[in-house]
């Protein structure tokens, strides 16, 4: 069994170690976090071993009541692998520590990517993580592109991708982010910086991204434009895409008619937290004029990066194959409505 360390356990660690549980392979050695807060007290609920991630305020736990298994160092140090899911750009600062006690180690999508020797997306490089110490598994929104680009390279070679990401102005619970009520352009700059993302994964592809940011929480909405290599049916697409299981087709017939109802839906069919680990393409928006294919996705920026993280784990361990590993997750989490 790998035994999995989580540092840092808010939106994306909790997750994470949630999934970890779930894995026939694996057991969470234990979570870090820094503050006895509501998430501590859960963790400690559901059985999982709790370190302080902060020397100086581990005494902070006893107070509130939460016993600790120990330090940061010393879950660092037993542990086969961690996952750092701290902040963006604590995960840097923290690399030193992973490299002190030899423990190979992931990272989050808020990190910059020369925090690893690979960037990280199941379905497209997981060879590729089969020798590195430190892995970062790309963002929310780099992570939806790629699942829908992977299939289209394949299948019928990818010349251009123009992408508008209108993105969450923050998760439910990050009120640091609001209230706001404002159409952002951001980055106001041309193209954002999600395009070089995904050339973290594809360093070929060509790709113009552009960013916004809204007054919603629940998530991304991408607007793609693809141009492929050879004039394709829209009815192929639909077909090559149900054959992957991390890109959930929306029927018309389901009448959900954008994040909300999406949402809904997902918690109507007892979805932890009401996650949707796959992207969500409304079929009906997937068209194609001559060689330009374009459609709608929605990308629920907690979630869909968890399943990349479990079979980020086997891939830097060396325990599996794309296919084993992106098979044994999404049956153990329930991946593919
Ligand atoms: P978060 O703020 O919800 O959780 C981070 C947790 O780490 C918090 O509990 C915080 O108290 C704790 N923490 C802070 N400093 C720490 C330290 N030194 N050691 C241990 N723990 C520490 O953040 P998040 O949304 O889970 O994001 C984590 C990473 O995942 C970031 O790189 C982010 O860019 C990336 N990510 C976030 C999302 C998202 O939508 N939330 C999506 C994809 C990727």
């Amino acid at each position: 069994m790998l035994q999995v360390a989580i540092n840092g356990y808010g939106t994306i660690g909790k997750r994470v170690a949630d999934a970890v549980g779930k894995q026939p392979d694996m057991d969470v050695a234990g979570v870090a976090k820094t503050r006895p807060n509501f998430e501590a007290e859960t963790a400690v609920e559901k059985g999982f071993p709790l370190y302080a991630a902060i020397e100086d305020r581990a005494d902070t736990f006893e107070e509130a009541g939460l016993e600790i298994a120990g330090l940061v160092e010393e879950l660092v140090d037993d542990a086969d692998v961690v996952v750092d899911t701290t902040p963006s750009g604590i995960g840097a600062k923290n690399k030193e520590l992973y490299e002190e006690y030899d423990t190979p180690a992931l990272y989050q999508g808020g990190e910059d990517a020369d925090v690893a020797d690979v960037s990280f997306n199941a379905r497209s490089n997981f060879a590729d993580a089969a020798n590195a110490d430190h892995v970062r598994v790309v963002s929310c929104n780099t992570t939806g592109l790629s699942r829908v680009i992977a299939p289209l390279r394949e299948a019928y070679g990818v010349e251009k991708v123009r992408a508008t990401l209108v993105r969450r102005g923050g998760d439910p619970g990050q009120t640091s982010r609001g209230p706001i009520n404002d159409i952002l352009p951001n980055p106001v700059t041309i193209p954002s910086h999600h395009g070089p993302d995904v050339e973290t994964i594809f360093p070929d592809l060509d790709i113009d991204t552009l960013g916004m940011k809204v007054p919603a929480t629940l998530m991304h909405m991408h607007s793609l434009n693809v141009t492929l290599e050879e004039a394709v049916d829209a009815e192929d697409v639909r077909e090559l895409f149900a054959g992957e299981s991390r890109l959930l087709l929306i029927p018309e017939r389901m009448a959900i008619d954008g994040s909300g109802k999406l949402k809904e839906y997902a918690l109507d069919s007892g979805r932890p937290r009401g996650d949707l680990w796959e992207n969500c393409i409304w079929e009906e928006s997937i068209s194609t004029v001559g060689t330009d294919l374009y459609l709608f996705q929605g990308i629920h920026q907690e979630s869909d990066v968890i399943p990349e993280n479990v079979d980020a784990i086997r891939a830097i361990t060396g325990t599996a194959d794309a296919e084993g590993s992106m098979e044994t997750t999404d049956e153990t989490m329930g991946v593919g409505l």
